[in-house]
């Protein structure tokens, strides 16, 4: 059983955040200190620490992520301009909270990643 996170408090909601959307499998909500006009997390319900945790068991989970982050972007009125979805993994990746979670990214030009 992966510890606690942050995220897995978010999620049950012992902790404030403004959560945009939930379902049993996985729930969405505002970045804190947003870097975008739009900056929402999409994480899994359970904990799954990092990328290189993954596991087949994880997959229903991990798809749900990107058909609601589609789907927030329509809402937000950002799809037909575009977006970005980052998944970041340990140091080098730039992760600091060790519970997956895929930022949504946009509403204004962000140019190229890597440059
Ligand atoms: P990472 O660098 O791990 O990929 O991204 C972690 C993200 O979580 C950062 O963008 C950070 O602003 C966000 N974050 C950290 N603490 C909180 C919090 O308590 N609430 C919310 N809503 N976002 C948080």
């Amino acid at each position: 059983m992966a510890e606690e996170t942050l995220f897995s408090k978010i999620v049950r909601r012992e902790i404030p955040a403004d959560i945009v959307y939930q379902d049993h499998l996985v729930t969405a909500f505002r970045d804190i200190a947003p870097k975008a006009p739009v900056h929402l997390l999409i994480v899994p319900n359970h904990v799954i620490p990092t990328i290189n945790d993954v596991k087949a068991s994880d997959e229903q989970a991990l798809g749900r992520m990107f058909t609601v982050a589609a789907k927030l972007a329509e809402e937000a009125g950002i799809a037909e301009d575009g977006y970005r979805l980052i998944v970041n993994c340990n140091e080098y990746g730039g992760q600091e909270v060790f519970h997956v979670h895929m930022h949504l990214l946009g509403g204004e030009p962000l140019g190229p990643m890597l440059s």
